[in-house]
């Protein structure tokens, strides 16, 4: 097992932190993973200073030695996926289908970026001026900040440091301090590969003492986020402070849209995995199920009935398919919310408890309340937990009203039978990703993801689109003789 108390990865070496904390199973909550090391703000500076020293190297490094890195990283996490996939159930609680997919889904990340290295190729243009020519060239940014949330601690920073390593930046990697294991497990795969010492940089602690240190450098170009709007916010003023390039994921409020011609038993299913797998802990999570007068009771009894069908336990254990809410911060936030929704008069449809199981850890069921309003706060702020909102609407302008009334704008999902209803549903939603007859959750590697209104700030993540936000622009003008 790795020494998690020597969790520092910083220019090529691991490091003791100033302190440790426990990284506790949610699960059960009286076993410690490891203790696990912190850094102080002087460790970051170290590893911002390393990054720099060393990114010109990497940039230059021949991209076949690029391309052959990212794909032994990603071959690595897609060998040992059962392995890595149990620590991140063991430390975020997610069940064990849920780790072992995000540890296969994180190779996926490096091996696209592998191919990706390759089809870096630039543009030329005539030049309005004779005997002139214009060449337009990517380079990479230069160091790059990376922080990361707990609830997909491993692909949400996988699907950073692979682009950022493959146009050629140096990193620094913050990941939450809820699952610092799953970090260190990459960094040692990372560390195998030989990169030139201080290309990779990991770094943990709390956001206020390493995230801080880490955003209000003047010494990084650039900044990748994904967590809460607070912190997003916190991030674009410190960094355009120094006018680093920054690009924010951050939380969202998406609505399932279930219509007159739906069928009910695909709603319900994608209700089930958009509302309740993962927890609901997912910025892509249906919290809102929208739904027409005419199908709503349908939806509601079956939804119900799928409901009480739905294993919570261990996230090792078999058959389980919901596990523990992640720590105990957020179990509390998820029962002030549950509160909330009864004294605002919304009806308690299912769920609602916490759970004793053999095990102490952080359980409850699956949640669902009905007859709730759009303007509640219930259905305008993320709750990052499995609870669901019902409501009722007349017909799909309404609903499509209703979607777009929220200051978020991430996913957006439809069940209809309808062509001309899913037409006007995608072109009508102010959101990043439109889901038609699929959860809300769950998406592609190979293409863009993000969101709209607070839910994104800056270029897109993923595929080929990442390049904008890993790479500068130049254009050079040659004039031959
Ligand atoms: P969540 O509610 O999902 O924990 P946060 O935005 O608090 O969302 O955390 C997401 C990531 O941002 C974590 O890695 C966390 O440590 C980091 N973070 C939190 N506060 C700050 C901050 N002030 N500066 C930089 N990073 C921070």
């Amino acid at each position: 097992m790795l020494d998690y108390t020597k969790g520092l990865y910083i220019n090529g070496t691991w490091h003791e932190g100033v302190s440790t904390i426990q990284n506790i199973n949610p699960s059960d909550i009286s076993h410690n993973i490891g203790d696990v090391a912190q850094a102080s703000k002087d460790q970051v500076y170290q590893a911002i200073s390393a990054a720099k020293d060393s990114q010109k190297a990497w940039e230059k490094t021949a991209l076949e030695e690029k391309a052959k890195i990212l794909h032994n990283i990603g071959s690595e996490l897609i060998s040992r996926c059962d392995e890595i996939g149990e620590i991140i159930s063991l430390e975020e609680g997610k069940t064990k289908l849920e780790g072992k997919g995000e540890a296969f889904r994180s190779g996926q990340f490096f091996q696209y970026y592998a191919g990706e290295v390759l089809r870096q190729i630039g543009e030329n243009a005539a030049s309005v001026r004779a005997l002139v020519d214009v060449e337009i060239t990517r380079e990479a940014v230069g160091v790059v900040g990376i922080i990361s949330p707990w609830n997909f601690p491993l692909a949400t920073a996988s699907w950073k440091i692979a682009p950022a390593l493959c146009f050629g930046n140096a990193v620094i990697w913050k990941p939450a301090n809820l699952t610092p294991a799953s970090a260190i497990i990459l960094a040692d795969i990372i560390d195998k590969q030989g990169l030139p010492k201080g290309v990779f940089n990991l770094v943990l602690g709390s956001g206020k003492e390493v995230g801080e240190a880490l955003i209000n450098s003047s010494d990084i170009n650039a900044l990748s986020f994904t967590g809460s709007v607070e912190t997003g916010r916190r991030i674009a003023v410190a960094t355009s402070a120094h006018f680093v390039k920054c690009q924010l994921e951050m939380g969202s409020k998406n609505a399932l849209v279930i219509t007159d011609d739906a069928d009910i038993n695909v709603a319900v299913d994608c209700a089930i995995m958009g509302a309740f797998s993962g927890t609901g802990q997912k910025c892509t999570a249906s919290s809102r199920l929208i739904i027409t007068e005419k199908v709503y009771d349908e939806f509601i009894d079956k939804l119900k009935s799928k409901m009480a069908t739905l294993k919570v336990g261990h996230c090792l254990d078999d058959g389980v398919f919901m596990g523990p809410v992640a720590d105990k911060a957020q179990f509390e936030s998820n029962f002030k919310w549950i509160q909330r929704a009864k004294d605002l008069g919304a009806t308690l449809a299912f769920g609602g408890e916490k759970l004793n199981l053999s095990k102490d850890g952080y359980y409850m069921s699956p949640t669902l309340f009905v007859d709730t309003k759009n303007e509640w706060d219930i259905n305008q702020e993320e709750i990052f937990a499995p609870l669901a909102c019902a409501i009722k609407v007349k017909d799909l302008d309404e609903a499509i009203a209703k979607v777009n009334d929220t200051r978020f704008g991430l996913t957006a999902g439809i069940i209809t039978t309808s062509l001309k209803n899913a037409s006007i549903f995608k072109k009508e939603v102010k959101s990043g990703c439109v889901m038609i007859n699929l959860p809300t959750a769950g998406t592609d590697y190979h293409v863009p993801f993000g969101g709209r209104k607070q839910s994104s700030f800056g270029p897109r993540e993923q595929g080929s689109y990442a390049k904008e936000f890993y790479t500068i622009v130049k254009t050079t003008y040659v004039k031959p003789y």
